[in-house]
């Protein structure tokens, strides 16, 4: 049994965790960092927002991620048949800020920020799962198993959750609520020789709209391509989501079996589901979520990252707040909480239209009245949900849609999908 003391413990490597724990190695803070895999391991999340870049820029790690990743410039939103198609440029948005991201292997990505962690001076240490914590007003403490079976116990000022969608404290203390109008799962794969778009299409997302729910398909380096689908966990019936379902599906869908045409699975097929989910409190005495141990709304947006990131940003500030003020009341960690909950609220607004056939018909025939579609655009970027005349958009977007549902003020979809709600 090893016993040891730091400034900052950090639960989970993934980029929330690496972001939080670099930043505070940064300001000269003791930060140990467990993880309970050994890196590189798969994760999902592979398409990235534009408004993550300069949350990269600041981490250092921009030269790195240029070499690796493709530049994706656009999201585009399809139907089944491939007759309507709606590409949103990130450079016709209303906010100024970056009009380009990445589409990533989760593996590489994750392996290049834990690394820039350890450089700025983090302790990592992979293959340590930790299994228990205590706080109290004095101290945080976590205890764990290393991949050798030893035990360890570190004590810490605070205490960061980071362990994404395994949410290890608000699991412990009861604090998840589910969202049951997000309840989805998810059946995907890679695929080598996937049809994509060249030039500087090559990198776009394509959403594909399906009657009970939607496709992703991300074009990632090396003619990998991501390709998964989400529909609502009442559609699966009683099916059983393996392979032959994953193809079942693929052929329902007309677009997407022509851009499969000529493709092999190169890697698993893996599902997922329940993802939809708030921690009541996100902040305690002497302990702080980042991440998905925090919150996870939905993938349609590919918000995750950077919502994650961007809170990991605002986690770090408040940290250091509190080491100057020696204090790790939840009062004192109050604001970061009330930062994300606002931000993710944005976001779970337009998520739960997504669901909505009228939502997705005005999506994709959007209109340029009062600047609407810019003002989405910057939304499907990232940039801007803190901004009042985006908000402001937004709510207006959500009105025409509900407009849409009974006036019919844009074409409807062939097959009207169904509301997971
Ligand atoms: C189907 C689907 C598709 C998605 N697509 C996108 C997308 O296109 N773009 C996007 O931005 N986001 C996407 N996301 C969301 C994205 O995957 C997450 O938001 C993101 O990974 C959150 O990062 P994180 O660091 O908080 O958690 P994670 O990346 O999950 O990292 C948590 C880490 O903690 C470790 N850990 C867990 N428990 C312990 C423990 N007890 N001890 C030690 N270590 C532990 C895990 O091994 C893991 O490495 C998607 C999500 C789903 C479900």
């Amino acid at each position: 049994m090893t016993r040891e003391r730091c400034d900052v413990i950090v639960v989970g490597g993934g980029p929330t965790g690496s972001t939080v724990a670099t930043l505070l190695a940064r300001r000269g803070r003791r930060v140990v960092l467990c993880e309970r895999e050994t890196f590189p391991r798969f994760h999902i999340g592979e398409s990235l927002l534009p408004c993550a870049m300069p949350l990269f820029e600041e981490l250092g790690v921009m030269p790195e991620l240029e070499r690796r990743f493709l530049r994706k410039y656009a999201a585009e939103f399809v139907s089944d048949d491939g007759s309507f198609s709606r590409r949103y440029a990130f450079d016709q948005g209303l906010v100024e800020g970056p009009t380009s991201a990445f589409e990533v292997d989760r593996a590489e990505l994750d392996t290049v920020l834990l690394e820039n962690a350890a450089r700025a001076g983090v302790d990592v240490r992979q293959g340590v799962q930790i299994t228990a914590f205590d706080t109290d007003l004095r101290r945080a403490r976590v205890y764990g198993r290393t991949s050798e079976r030893k035990r360890c116990e570190v004590e810490a000022e605070v205490l960061v959750d980071a362990t994404g969608q395994q949410s290890l404290v608000a699991g412990r203390l009861g604090l998840r609520r589910m969202d049951a109008s997000l309840r989805n799962f998810s059946i995907f794969s890679h695929f080598e020789g996937a049809r994509r778009y060249s030039g500087d299409r090559e990198g776009d997302i394509t959403i594909v709209l399906v009657p009970d729910g939607w496709w992703w398909v991300i074009p990632l380096k090396n003619d990998r391509t991501s390709v998964g689908l989400v529909a609502p966990v009442k559609a699966r019936g009683d099916r059983k989501l393996d392979e032959r379902y994953f193809f079942e599906r693929v052929e329902a869908s007309p677009y997407l079996r022509e851009r499969l045409a000529n493709a092999r699975r190169v890697a698993p097929i893996r599902t997922l589901s329940d993802w939809s989910y708030s921690s009541e409190r996100m902040v305690g005495e002497r302990w702080l979520l980042v991440g998905d141990a925090a919150t996870f709304i939905d993938p349609v947006f590919s918000t995750g990252v950077y919502l994650g990131m961007a809170g990991a940003f605002r986690a770090a500030e408040t940290i250091e707040h509190a080491f100057a003020r020696g204090q790790f009341s939840r009062t004192t960690l109050l604001s970061y909480e009330r930062w994300v909950k606002e931000s993710v609220e944005v976001y779970r607004k337009f998520v739960r239209g997504f669901y909505r056939p009228e939502f997705v018909e005005v999506l994709l025939h959007p209109s340029d009245f009062m600047g609407l579609r810019a003002a989405v655009t910057s939304l499907l970027a990232g940039h801007g949900i803190d901004r009042k005349d985006v908000r402001f958009r937004a709510a207006v977007f959500h009105l025409i849609a509900r407009a849409n549902r009974h006036l019919t003020l844009v074409p409807r979809l062939t097959a009207r999908r169904v509301a997971s709600a």
